[in-house]
């Protein structure tokens, strides 16, 4: 027995572009809709005088979504022979980009949807750049409702070329572009008869052939602290292994108080109680061989490869707060299991996803894109998103409200480690 393999999917593109039909359609080619949903979609199709109106599924899924006290009961998915899928958040949920910003989940892959008739538009753009921030490289583009060009390979040619051009522009190069219709259903699991010209794979096969990310265990590691408890009279620490291989024996690097110890055991639950080794997507608690006063938001490293220690870094944020951002203001930054509050020193630049130019800017608008330098009190334990994805993250909270996501970069910044 072997448990199936799990790809995480998001979707995105322009308003009305075709992401929820798209979806819906996938739901219904690959068997994955509860029972009775398809012919309660036809109904309600019928009665509002429509064709099969696709879209309509995710809506239902919507309102159950939101009725449901946990998120995880209406996780959209959908299985092929291959593997199965899930798909992060929904588009049109108004918590989309924020929740696809903070990262509530690493997508392994994307489908950018583009209409055939309006091409490349604002919102396309946006995402596009978004995808490029977050480090999504298997990017599949899906070129919708060829139905309304009559299936034109020359109309096809000409949006491919400018989406590609877009994404090239920013550093993402598709790694796929279907022509499809996601109401008719063509080239979605099966090739259409209706684009004779086309020899690519279908949006299924696409799907297929995409790796899903490994979890990250050749990389250094990194341990962030969860949790300091006793049990038993003997302290242990607690925390989710983000990166790289942890040994029993290991001389670990606390940063930022900069303490060195030896790791005594691994106590690890639901299976082999007491590893010699834990690797990275893993939660395990340790002992050490000396009792040291450890806190939550310490990074756990090996010493010859540690994160950098700053307390002023560059962050390219995505914002979506209602309020613009402006320099001056404090909020507090979580970065791994760290809190602390920054201050936003200045802004560098404002990004228009439109032009890419980056110009000056008093104030960050909601859902802009933005380079800003954050400073904070206290030393923090920071990775480059380039190095390390997973703890060169962030998320900005406003109260209680998460209102920007984004990476960290150090360029310009020492590491005060080395100062
Ligand atoms: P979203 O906002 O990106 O999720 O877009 P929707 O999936 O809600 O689709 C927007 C509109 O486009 C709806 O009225 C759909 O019926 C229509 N639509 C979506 N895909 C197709 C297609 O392949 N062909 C045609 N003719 N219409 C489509």
């Amino acid at each position: 027995w072997q448990a199936r393999e799990l790809a995480k999917l998001v979707f995105v593109g322009h308003v009305d572009h075709g992401k929820s039909s798209l979806i819906g359609r996938l739901l219904y080619d690959t068997d994955s809709l509860p029972d009775g949903k398809f012919e309660e979609l036809k109904a309600m199709s019928e009665r509002r005088g429509m064709p099969l109106e696709w879209s309509f599924l995710l809506d239902a899924f919507q309102a159950e979504r939101d009725q449901a006290v946990t998120i995880d009961t209406t996780q959209i998915q959908f299985r092929t022979e291959q593997r199965d899928y899930t798909i992060i958040d929904a588009p049109g949920h108004k918590e989309f980009l924020k929740n696809m910003v903070t990262g509530a989940a690493n997508a392994d892959a994307a489908v950018l949807v583009v209409d055939a008739r309006e091409g490349v538009q604002e919102q396309t753009r946006r995402h596009g750049y978004l995808l490029h921030i977050l480090g999504i490289k298997q990017v599949a583009v899906a070129v919708n409702k060829m139905d309304l060009v009559d299936f034109d390979e020359q109309r096809f040619a000409e949006v491919s070329q400018e989406v590609t051009h877009y994404l090239n522009s920013i550093g993402v190069d598709p790694t796929y572009i279907v022509p499809i219709s996601a109401r008719d259903g063509d080239n979605m699991a099966t090739r259409s008869e209706r684009t004779p010209w086309y020899d690519g794979k279908t949006v299924l096969d696409a799907l297929d052939s995409f790796h899903v990310l490994t979890i990250p265990t050749e990389q250094p590691l990194r341990f962030p602290v969860q949790d300091v408890y006793k049990f038993d009279d003997r302290r242990l620490i607690a925390g989710r292994i983000e990166s790289g291989i942890l040994r029993q024996g290991d001389t670990l690097l606390f940063s930022p108080s900069n303490k060195t110890v030896r790791v005594r055991s691994i106590e690890a639950f639901n299976r082999d109680p007491n590893p010699v080794e834990a690797r990275a997507g893993e939660s395990v608690s340790i002992t050490l061989d000396e009792q040291l006063f450890l806190e939550r938001g310490e990074i756990a490293s090996h010493e010859d490869n540690a994160p950098k220690l700053t307390n002023v870094f560059k962050g390219r944020i995505f914002w979506f707060g209602h309020e613009p951002l402006e320099a001056g203001k404090t909020l507090k930054m979580k970065l791994a299991t760290r809190e602390a509050r920054v201050t936003v020193q200045a802004i560098d630049s404002v990004i228009d996803t439109d032009t890419l130019a980056s110009r000056p800017a008093e104030q960050v608008g909601r859902n802009q894109i933005a380079e800003v330098v954050l400073r904070s009190k206290q030393v923090l334990a920071v990775d480059e998103f380039h190095d390390i994805m997973r703890t060169g993250r962030f998320v900005l909270i406003d109260g209680y409200d998460a209102v920007a996501g984004g990476v960290l970069s150090m360029e310009g910044y020492p590491d005060q480690r080395r100062a």
